[in-house]
């Protein structure tokens, strides 16, 4: 196999083989086909686009490209969620302790900051010490002393996903439905779990940005993952606007320690967190047979918070993994108001310019290997719906120097609509529930 041929190949919008696909798998991990040859490939497949059979082939040979992970020796059902990816997304270190506490096996493998999204490795990170490049062995001793692990991709577990992920991340090639697919279904099928909730995003900090692009993708995780036997779901979430408060890596862990707290907002518009973080985990609960009906597993969640088992679970694991001081997160040094430039109610927001806000200040990367910088993100004090005044506050910008700020503020600027009448439709969380592809 010459991968250029390939490459050519979907150029032109042929159809690999499986074997073809196989193939340019395992010389790329091993390190025949070079990072250029890969990201070509894959620019091809985001115009081209990939079949079916070919999607199906390419999830199959990421997922053996390491360890398929054994779990049967720990007793209990294993099930995990993952997103699509968003702006604000932090809901896997809610639900993932809620669930571990609930009784359920979590061994969640997820990714870095992918375009203009946050990653949850990233976020972890900033918990000083977090270890999340565990081997197998680690991430086998870690499950079996708390009940739930989070790690990234390793060169043991999935590391087709590993390397192609970060060149996706800084090649534009995100964006195509057969990657996002066999980028996590991969690591969801090689974590040996029994039941998978996924969290598909649909609007202007996602993706997806339409529903029926969504739905698509929902439909095709869902049947890959019952083809392999997996008891699957996906719902299909809003994501036109920052999920929560904050945005940027501390920030949102702390926002995560305050639901995991037990705290509520009186604006229900500022509760999406919370409110998608239970609902995942209630279908986590569900799919995994913990509970009757997703009611009883929203009940559950609700309780386990209540009672602080969740976040004494989450303090749990970020020990294991190496983080025991959960107050050193790291603050920015410089603290910014965006205020609004009108009178009005805010009816829109391009959330991914937020995300890119984000990056300018260097909260994510434009190379790789570019260090970024935990500390800083954005408070957000508005939320759609919500009425300004001018010059009143609408973001609070956390920055370190003062280099990413002018471009963040612009990003900021672009980002929120202010009309004078509030916006005609209600906002839906929760769009739709697929369980049949
Ligand atoms: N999350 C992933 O793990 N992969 C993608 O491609 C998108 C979101």
């Amino acid at each position: 196999m010459r991968p250029v041929d390939l490459i050519r190949q979907k150029r032109d919008g042929g159809e690999h083989s499986p074997e073809e696909i196989s193939s340019l798998i395992e010389y790329f991990v091993r390190g025949d086909v070079p990072d250029y040859q890969m990201s070509a490939w894959m620019m091809a497949v985001l115009w081209r686009r990939l079949s079916n059979v070919e999607t199906s082939a390419l999830t199959e040979a990421m997922m053996r490209s390491g360890s398929v992970l054994d779990l049967s020796e720990l007793p209990g059902v294993k099930v995990d969620k993952h997103s699509t990816g968003g702006v604000g997304d932090k809901t896997s270190l809610i639900v993932v302790p809620i669930v571990a506490a609930g009784g359920l096996i979590v061994p969640m493998i997820s990714g870095r900051g992918l375009g203009h999204t946050g990653g949850t490795l990233d976020k972890l990170e900033s918990m000083k010490g977090f270890n999340v490049n565990l081997s197998t062995a680690e991430f086998m001793r870690v499950l079996k002393q708390t009940g739930a692990v989070m790690a990234g991709q390793t060169a043991e577990l999935v590391p087709a996903d590993k390397k192609m992920y970060a060149l996706r991340d800084v090649t534009g090639t995100v964006e195509n439905a057969s990657l996002i697919c066999a980028s996590i279904m991969s690591k969801k099928l090689a974590e040996g779990v029994d039941a998978l909730v996924l969290d598909v995003k649909t609007g202007s900090g996602a993706f997806m940005k339409n529903q029926e692009d969504a739905e698509y993708l929902a439909k095709m995780m869902v049947a890959t993952g019952r083809t392999m036997g997996k008891n699957v779901a996906a719902l299909v979430t809003d994501m036109n606007q920052p999920l929560g408060c904050t945005v940027g890596h501390s920030l949102e862990v702390r926002e995560c320690l305050h639901v995991l707290g037990g705290h509520r907002h009186p604006q229900p518009q500022r509760e999406d967190l919370r409110l998608l973080s239970v609902e995942l985990a209630a279908w986590m609960f569900f799919l995994g047979g913990r509970v009757p009906s997703v009611e009883e597993g929203r009940k559950l969640a609700e309780e386990l918070i209540t009672n602080g088992k969740a976040l004494a679970k989450f303090r749990e694991i970020c020990q294991a993994q190496g983080a025991s001081d959960l107050s050193s997160l790291p603050s920015a040094k410089f603290m910014t108001k965006f205020l609004a430039a009108d009178s009005g109610f805010i009816t829109s927001i391009q959330c991914e310019k937020i995300g890119l806000a984000n990056l300018a200040l260097g909260g994510g990367r434009s190379k790789q290997g570019d260090i970024i910088d935990h500390a800083v993100g954005f408070g957000l004090h508005k939320k759609l719906g919500h009425a300004v005044k001018r010059g009143e506050k609408i973001a609070t910008v956390h920055h370190n120097t003062r280099g990413g700020l002018p471009e963040a503020m612009i990003l900021l600027g672009e980002a929120y609509t202010i009309e004078p009448e509030p916006p005609g439709e209600t906002r839906v969380l929760i769009k739709k529930i697929i369980e049949d592809p």
